[in-house]
């Protein structure tokens, strides 16, 4: 608060200081640690913090104020530490049963036993605890993918930085739909209202300017502070941070702005349920089974006890959960790679069921690259060479009065008249900017804007004289941008805009408009795809110095139209035809001329009929007319955001899994409405990458079409994981039970059982986690969004295999006893019988169609766990050590024989049993 502490601030410094007394000087210097910016006027806040609102901070400010207040990130809350997340895993009904079976052994004096049990359990926690972090890992990783950008000033130049890298003292640009990236106080303001639900509650947005306010004002009613993590909904703002991370008002408070969740999926979530029914019908049975035991006097009470115990062990699916969400993760990472960043588990399985994507034009289905290549004034017409943002090209009349044309030696001499004013105008209309770096020039902004910059360098014109008063940013509601800009004595209204938008506006205050010329003219420019701006103006008098919507009803002269070429990505149109053979329907949604969409469409072959409806017709139909007639349009064209929601809900209405894309603030309700909200990660703004499920990090189409494919694959794993884990489990339950009820001494001991369980659980339960997808996923329908994972053919199969794998090995082991082999070998052959079982029958489930296809090498994955699964039963098979712990014992060659033939018994069947379906399903 005294101004005196800085005045010290601007003593000289001499040879180079140490840094430590660099910094001490600076902390003099500046004096931050005051939380009453809003008192102070906007001069003597940059003055405090030392900076200034065109330059921005140097560089050497910045690294300093870095060491001091370190990054613009909040301290995450603790995360659950490791050991209680291992600790965790032993709350757990199975691990319950295995301590009971740990106690049966115990007594029983079966000491190895114990400490065999002892090992399942530790592992089996081991393998949640390692899944978990898997899982979690995945997600994170995905949280530090989503990066708020922000538009800083530095050194006098404009450029966008990560949002944790600003300081105090950074002057910051922001704009509708950005992020508040720090506590900031505003130096200037344009229609800038600002939502603060996260600070105060208060879900509408508030009008902020830059006015200094009076008195103790309560953060809420702090008009011109920006807080960080609250969002600007509308205008634009110039400002000064004044705190980062921490020491922001969110900060002090700590409350987490991350919004990526692990949560539970619909899948997991059943997958849970359906693991707690069987469970339920396995300790069931288990409670018979051990009354039957005891009422037919079979085995001593202890090892029936054990026997029935292990039986529950056996055959309960404890892994499904787990592996369930590591597929679903690896889902989310293998989606990341393809720069789709899903933010939750939910929305990789929902991708899978999409029926609909509706999709922005400008930027996703085409490249964004604008470029101007048609200029029509009221009398002349021109076209420009050259593309993209460099300002190489000419501009050339071809059309007009014929004074002028063919004038080839220096064009540049005759840009004057309505030609200087479009290009002018259309420069000053403008909130981009352009800019050189080694050669390359780019732009930073808005493309419709930044292909005016060029222009106008390509007429070698300067705006640099016009002085900004005011302005309306562009928005898709109203389509158009206006400014009120000064020269010398003069003050003008700027704007360029959509130009049906702009002549409504223009008819209904001049009767005399020349509507019919411009409407050929737009019309004639949009067939050609290309997008369409108009360019108008009006003097309006000295002392206007705000700008309102109204302001632009009298008087407003149009000067011409341009065209603008937009080209459609190259790689969209196989997207899309990938799209379409998947039964997904794309839907294009722009604020375009339905000419422009109908042309672009055609082009990328967005569907065969390219039926177009436009916002206002849109806007006439009611939700019963539109859910009718909706699936009959494929482009809407003069959209707003508005539509869009309604456009999801409609389609939604039909039943139909809807994707939506959005990347403006107005996008939020329909990205949140829709099944998939997909934000743009480039041209995105925060606030529809936070309203989103998936944010594309390159803004391109086919990105989600990948992302599509992907879900699919997820899907159909975790379902292949239930087919192949439900049956061999249930067969290992069988083996007792049956052993049980005929009084048939066991085949296999309770350890040998549990030593299935957990060698499957560390190989085979991973090996679909990395199944390839099925040749034919893009040329199936999607699924619909209700069906059951598990289907009726599925539990019938699932039923026979476990009968046929529980059959064999019991089989096999009467057989060996009976002609007279002896019992420890016989349970090992057993035990390989059950092992190669399931290798084999892993095969089957691989693929739905036959086993044996050029799929059938395509996951690698899947031979290296057989192979290691092989050498465990070898290890059981003959080492000394573990045939007294497991009660195994060397086999000769010959008795690896069964566990083949049987393994192959169950491929077999399976098979034949796939291609008799397959056929019935056809007949049917
Ligand atoms: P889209 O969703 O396809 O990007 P928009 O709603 O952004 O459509 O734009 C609709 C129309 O508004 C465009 O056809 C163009 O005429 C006009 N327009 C778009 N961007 C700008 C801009 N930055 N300045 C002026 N007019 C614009
Ligand atoms: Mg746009």
């Amino acid at each position: 608060m005294e101004a005196k502490s800085h005045s010290k601030s601007k003593k000289t410094i001499g040879d180079e200081p140490p840094s430590l007394q660099k910094t001490k000087e600076y902390e003099n210097k500046i004096k931050i640690d005051d939380s009453n910016w809003y008192k102070i006027s906007t001069t003597e806040t940059l003055k405090r913090l030392d900076s200034n609102k065109e330059l921005g901070l140097k560089e050497e400010d910045i690294s300093l104020r870095h060491s001091k207040y370190g990054k613009n990130n909040l301290t995450e809350t603790k995360k659950q530490s490791k050991l209680v997340r291992f600790l965790k895993q032993f709350n757990n009904s199975v691990i319950y049963i295995l301590l009971v079976a740990g106690v049966l052994t115990l007594s029983m004096h079966h000491i190895s036993d114990t400490i065999v049990i002892g090992i399942v359990v530790l592992v089996n926690a081991l393998i949640g605890y390692i899944q978990e972090n898997k899982a979690e890992n995945e997600i994170s990783k995905i949280k530090q993918m989503l990066v708020i950008r922000t538009t800083v000033i530095r050194n006098g130049e404009r450029f966008d930085i990560d949002a944790s890298e600003l300081v105090p003292g950074d002057i910051v640009y922001l704009e509708a739909g950005d992020n508040v990236p720090a506590d900031i106080r505003i130096l200037e303001a344009n229609n800038l209202k600002i939502q603060e639900s996260v600070l105060t509650g208060e879900a509408d947005s508030v009008e902020k300017d830059e006015k200094t306010l009076i008195g103790k004002v309560a953060t809420s009613d702090q008009t011109n502070m920006a807080f960080a993590s609250t969002s600007v909904t509308n205008g634009d703002m110039i400002g000064v941070v004044v705190a980062t991370g921490d020491y922001t008002e969110i900060g002090k408070i700590n409350q987490s702005i991350n919004n990526v969740k692990q949560q539970k999926t619909p899948l997991i979530i059943s997958i849970n349920n359906l693991g707690k029914y069987i469970s339920y019908a396995i300790v069931l049975t288990a409670i018979l089974l051990f009354a039957f035991g005891v009422l037919f006097d079979i085995y001593e009470i202890p090892v029936l006890l054990l026997s029935v115990v292990t039986m529950v062990v056996g055959s309960i699916p404890e892994g499904l959960p787990a592996i369930t969400s590591v597929i679903l993760a690896i889902g989310v990472q293998n989606m990341a790679k393809k720069n789709s960043i899903v933010k939750n588990l939910p929305s990789v399985e929902t991708l899978g069921s999409v029926n609909i994507i509706g999709t922005d034009k400008t930027g996703t289905l085409t490249k964004n690259e604008m470029t101007i290549k048609d200029i029509i004034t009221e009398n002349d017409r021109y076209i420009v060479t050259g593309d993209g943002y460099s300002p190489d090209g000419e501009i050339k009349k071809v059309e007009g009065r014929e004074d002028l044309l063919n004038n080839k030696s220096n064009s540049k001499l005759y840009i004057e008249g309505d030609l200087k004013k479009l290009i002018l105008i259309g420069a000053l209309a403008n909130d981009a900017t352009l800019n050189q770096e080694n050669g390359k020039w780019s732009i930073n902004g808005e493309p419709t804007d930044g292909c005016f910059l060029t222009l106008c360098k390509k007429a070698d014109l300067d705006t640099s004289d016009f002085v900004e008063i005011d302005k309306i940013p562009f928005d898709s509601d109203f389509k158009y941008m206006a400014k009120i800009v000064n020269l010398d004595e003069s003050r003008y209204l700027v704007v360029k805009g959509a130009p049906d938008s702009l002549m409504d506006i223009i008819l209904n205050s001049n009767s005399e408009f020349n509507q019919i010329y411009w409407k050929k003219k737009m019309t004639w420019l949009a067939k050609q795809g290309k997008r369409v701006v108009a360019v108008a103006y009006k003097k309006i008098s000295k002392d206007i110095n705000e700008i309102e919507h109204n302001l632009l009803e009298k008087d407003l002269q149009l000067v011409g139209l341009v065209g603008i070429m937009d080209p459609p990505k190259e790689e969209v149109i196989d997207a899309i035809l990938q799209a379409r053979n998947a039964g997904v329907k794309i839907k294009m949604i722009t604020g375009d001329h339905p000419e422009t969409a109908a042309e672009i469409a055609r082009r990328i072959q967005l569907s065969d009929d390219n039926n177009v409806i436009t916002g206002p017709q849109l806007d006439k139909l009611t939700d019963d007319e539109l859910k009718f007639v909706i699936q009959d349009y494929d482009i809407f064209a003069r959209a707003t955001p508005e539509n869009k929601l309604r456009i999801v809900k409609a389609y939604q209405a039909n039943n139909l899994v809807t994707a939506m894309t959005g990347d403006g603030v107005n996008d939020a309700p329909a990205l949140k409405q829709a099944d998939i909200g997909i934000s743009m990660g480039i041209k995105g703004t925060d606030v529809a990458k936070e309203s989103s499920d998936m944010v594309l990090a390159d803004d391109n189409f086919s990105t989600i079409v990948d992302a599509i494919k992907e879900g699919r694959r997820v899907y159909d794993n975790i379902k292949k994981t239930i087919k192949f884990l439900l049956p061999t489990s249930i067969a290992e339950g069988l083996i007792v039970l049956i052993s049980i009820i005929l009084n048939n001494p066991l085949p296999l001991e309770p350890v040998q059982l549990l030593w299935i369980n957990m060698v499957s659980a560390v190989t085979i339960s991973f090996a679909f986690v990395f199944e390839p997808a099925e040749s034919n996923i893009m040329s199936k329908n999607p699924r619909h969004k209700n069906e059951n994972i598990i289907k009726k053919q599925d539990t019938v199969r699932i039923l026979y295999v476990a009968m046929l794998i529980a059959s064999l090995g019991l089989g096999v082991n009467q057989h060996l006893l009976s002609v007279g082999v002896n019992h420890n070998i016989a349970s090992t052959v057993t035990l390989n019988i059950i092992v190669f079982c399931k290798i084999f029958y892993l095969f089957n489930i691989r693929n739905d169609s036959s086993a044996i296809s050029k799929n059938f090498f395509t996951n690698k994955i899947a031979f290296l766990v057989v192979g290691i699964l092989i050498a465990l039963q070898m290890s059981i098979t003959y080492i000394p050590q573990m045939h007294s712990i497991f009660r195994t014992t060397s086999v000769e060659m010959q008795n690896w024989l069964y566990p083949l033939y049987c393994g192959f018994i169950v491929f077999s069947i399976v098979e034949i049993e796939k291609i008799l379906s397959f056929k019935l399903r056809k007949i049917r």
